[in-house]
């Protein structure tokens, strides 16, 4: 037997019993439907705290399943191997075979083996497991062992039935499955924080459904793409997506005819708060997630944030409170949000909106300009209008695939 093939592995090693149970379901769950569209034939296995990825009917691995597998939230090590035969020769021959593979121009890296047995009845130790592969490696190659600072790590992994070996290892995301926290509705903009506040949320387990307010009909579709091509960023980390685009332009109108003045900004967020929550409701949501980070901008003050979390009644996440404008952008461009963000739009936020904007508000101020409209007429108004996107990983890449459209019947009915 020798067989390639990736281990995937997962931190959150405080988690036990019962959640680790259901973090372990949920993880492998993940993987198959992260993996799925990479044709048939790729194997997903559960070993003791291991998940192994394997292609027995294909000829290889498909090229893309270590970049794939690198992006599934929960799994913190990404590592290719050779499963062969549960004997010592096995072993060694596996390990020489890589080593020639990690270096093809003949050069000799210092290099260490790391032998453990997840099952202890094997004919040799640790120890002398990698004694003998270190000897083998030394003697064929030439490689010099070096225990404390090693170019090249053979990791020698002796299961039930098999023996992994690699020679490679690579970091994944971490955090939590997704969906092992529940669900959340996040409130996605055109800008850096949003996508990178859902990213977040996901990390922590939470499967996203996504709502994006435009300016329709007194701006264009520019928000719209860039909202979709986000969020179809995004849909790769949890296989797939839900995206509600709701046009505000009217609202925002009667904002403006009302006399919000420099409460228009925050008035419009608890709008979109209540909307989003409706929708979320319906979605079997338990969270709104927003982008908001203390102070950023004036619409971000302190009382501002409160003013408008008052709105709320489920609990309103902001993962990025606390973090610096650099920081955030930063990590979008990791996660590859951010040249999306940089594209122009005509945001529907700074439409009509008053150059000054209330830095100090309160409740009762909103609640006394909102009786000026009937808020809850508005909100039915606005999910009336609301269009849901469904976007599905494997065919978001084939190019002239436009957004998707499907009525939402329940949204509008949601209460
Ligand atoms: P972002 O970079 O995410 O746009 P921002 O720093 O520009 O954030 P604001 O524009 O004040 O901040 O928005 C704060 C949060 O409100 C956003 O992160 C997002 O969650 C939500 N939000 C703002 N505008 C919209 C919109 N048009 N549609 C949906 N959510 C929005
Ligand atoms: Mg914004």
């Amino acid at each position: 037997m020798r067989q390639a093939c990736v281990l995937l592995k997962h931190g959150e090693l405080a988690l036990k019993g019962r959640n680790r149970e259901r973090f372990e379901h949920q993880l492998i769950d993940n993987v198959r439907r992260a993996l799925d569209d990479l044709g048939p034939g790729v194997r997903v296995r559960r070993r003791r705290g291991v998940i192994v990825l394997s292609a027995p009917g294909r000829p290889g691995l498909p090229p893309t399943l270590l970049e794939r597998a690198r992006e599934i939230i929960g799994v913190s090590v990404v590592q290719p191997a050779l499963r062969v035969d549960r004997t010592p020769e096995a072993a060694v021959a596996a390990a020489l075979e890589l080593a020639r593979e990690a270096r093809p121009d003949g050069s000799r890296p210092r290099f260490a083996v790391r032998a453990k047995r997840r099952h202890k009845d094997f004919p040799l130790s640790s120890t002398q497991l990698n004694a003998l592969i270190g000897a083998a490696v030394n003697a064929e190659l030439g490689w010099p062992v070096d225990l404390s600072h090693p170019d090249v790590e053979m990791a020698v992994e002796v299961d039930r039935r098999e023996i992994f070996v690699s020679a490679a290892r690579y970091s994944g995301l971490g955090g939590l499955p997704v969906g092992c926290s529940g669900r959340a509705m996040a409130l996605i903009s055109g800008g850096f924080d949003s996508p990178v506040a859902a990213h977040r949320a996901m990390r922590r387990g939470l499967a996203c459904d996504f709502v994006h307010f435009t300016g329709a009909p007194l701006t264009g579709p520019s928000s719209a793409y860039k909202a979709y091509a986000l969020v179809r960023r995004l849909a790769r980390f949890q296989s797939g997506a839900r995206l509600w685009i709701v046009p505000l332009g009217h609202v925002q109108k009667e904002l403006s005819l009302a006399g919000a003045g420099s409460l228009h900004v925050v008035a419009q967020r608890r709008l979109m708060i209540r909307t989003a929550e409706r929708l979320a409701r319906a979605a079997g949501a338990q969270a709104l997630v927003t982008g908001d980070s203390l102070g950023q901008v004036s619409s971000q003050t302190l009382s501002n944030l409160a003013t408008v979390e008052q709105a709320a009644t489920l609990p309103l996440l902001r993962p990025l409170l606390a973090w610096d404008k650099e920081e955030i952008m930063a990590e979008a461009d990791r996660l590859g949000t951010g040249e999306i963000s940089r594209l122009p739009d005509e945001d529907c936020c700074s439409l009509l909106a008053p150059r000054s904007v209330a830095t100090r508000t309160t409740a009762s101020s909103l609640e006394r300009l909102e009786r000026r409209l009937d808020v809850e007429a508005t909100v039915d108004g606005l999910l009336a209008k609301a269009r849901l996107l469904h976007l599905t990983p494997g065919r978001e890449e084939s190019p002239g695939t436009g957004p998707e459209e499907r009525r939402e019947p329940s949204a509008a009915a949601a209460s």
